[in-house]
């Protein structure tokens, strides 16, 4: 089939874009490369990325490393069914989590993205249940403004006013939410907790797990929470008897100032998910991993086994480039690029604090976060390309969590784009 002579319109009459109308598409913007930190446009614009690709690109675009990772992979074969088969980059990738997750891990589950991860993951906790011979925990607990992914059962643990609970009420499982934890700083810290350990106290006997984004709640908010709140959570389900899924789908790999935003707590979970940078943004991969007593009753049940098994489950070529972004990851003085962005964003997002559209700014890593009065429109995207930066505001949020390597001056372009269009709107 040959594309129409402008491709950009075959898009605008055919192919759906996340979360869009196909009624009156909103517009976008055809790439045709990416490089460094710049993605370059058909028009020939360079548009410097204050996104990461939702989170996944810390490295960059067409970086060398990743790039020579795939070729010899490809070399090799690209894919091979997991089932029956196994292959040295999944191996080696597997041994390398295990090495930098908290030491209770022990398994690994390759799914090929970070909802399906989300999926492995609740799979785990209601059949570790089954073959502890109480089938009727079943249900998740987790906190409001959380964000998990849009297939269903991770639609049914995202936050129900700001997901889509509404649209899909009939069809969600129906799980357990307790209030969102307060952001950080908060005077008046421990309200939050109450609020989760009633939830416990009275449900604990129906759930199997409570899952929960550590430190920074992203797509349902982009907020951050105190360390401790996390902590006290990981004691609460030790205390009444439920599993700990940690989602560091986007928080993994640096982009909270610790390799996992768990860290900071200081806490194990039972099972945790991986996603987006893992692969450093090249190709879809995400991880479930979990500790040895909950893999061991999950197949002491009338399955027998963990009943999931995708088709590109643990594909080489995404294991091989994200063995090779955690080793140029970990080879590099990472934190200090994190701390640099996050002491820049500081200081550079604070003058918006005084505009009269801006209800709050924070900075958590190497996430950068201006809260607006006013429902962001494409327009405001518009203005932002025309500043010769690529933001994706939504709702009320002008947010950036740029690739590492990301220079001061390239930042600084950024952060001075969010405040000129903030003015410019401001009137
Ligand atoms: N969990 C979290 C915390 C996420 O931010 C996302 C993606 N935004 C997901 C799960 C779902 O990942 P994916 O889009 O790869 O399915």
């Amino acid at each position: 089939m040959t594309l129409p002579s402008d491709w950009t319109q075959f898009d605008h009459a055919h192919l759906w874009h996340p979360y869009a109308t196909i009624t009156n598409p909103p517009p976008v913007y055809p790439v045709v490369a990416a490089e460094g930190v710049e993605l370059i446009l058909q028009d020939g614009r360079r548009l410097i990325d204050g996104m990461s690709s939702w989170w996944a690109a810390i490295h960059g675009y067409n970086h060398p490393v990743l790039n020579q990772a795939v070729q010899q992979q490809l070399g090799q074969m690209a894919h091979v069914m997991f089932g029956g088969l196994t292959h040295e980059p999944a191996v080696t990738l597997a041994k390398r989590l295990l090495e930098i997750t908290p030491k209770s891990l022990d398994h690994v589950f390759f799914a090929d993205s970070g909802s399906v991860a989300v999926e492995v993951a609740i799979k785990m906790a209601i059949q570790c249940w089954v073959g502890r011979g109480q089938p009727e925990k079943h249900k998740m607990l987790t906190v409001r403004h959380g964000y998990h992914g849009d297939t269903f059962g991770a639609m049914s643990v995202t936050d129900p006013d700001n997901g889509m609970h509404h649209l899909f009420s009939h069809t969600l499982a129906e799980q357990r939410f307790a209030d969102a934890p307060l952001q950080d700083p908060n005077p008046d810290t421990a309200t939050d907790l109450i609020s989760f350990e009633q939830s416990l106290s009275q449900y604990h006997q129906e759930i199997a797990a409570v899952i929960i984004e550590p430190i920074v709640q992203g797509a349902g908010g982009m907020r951050f929470y105190r360390p401790a709140y996390l902590s006290r959570v990981a004691e609460l389900c030790r205390e009444y008897q439920v599993l700990l899924i940690l989602d560091e789908i986007a928080t993994g790999f640096g982009r909270s100032g610790t390799l996992f935003a768990a860290e900071q707590a200081n806490i194990e979970p039972d099972i945790l998910c991986l996603g987006k940078a893992l692969t450093g943004g090249y190709m879809t991969l995400a991880a479930t991993l979990v500790n040895q007593q909950v893999a061991q009753d999950i197949c002491q049940g009338e399955a027998g086994a963990l009943m999931h098994g995708p088709t590109f489950m643990a594909n080489p070529l995404a294991c091989a480039v994200a063995n090779a972004s955690i080793e140029l990851l970990l080879s590099q003085d990472w934190q200090a690029q994190v701390h640099a962005i996050e002491q820049q964003l500081r200081s550079e997002l604070e003058p918006c604090r005084n505009l009269p559209t801006v209800v709050d700014v924070r900075v958590k890593g190497a996430i950068g976060v201006v809260e607006t009065s006013f429902r962001v429109t494409a327009d405001i995207q518009q203005a932002l390309v025309d500043e010769g930066v690529w933001l994706r505001p939504f709702n009320h949020l002008i947010y950036l969590m740029p690739p590492y390597i990301i220079t001061e001056a390239q930042l600084n372009r950024l952060t001075q784009a969010i405040f000129n269009v903030l003015v410019a709107y401001g009137k």
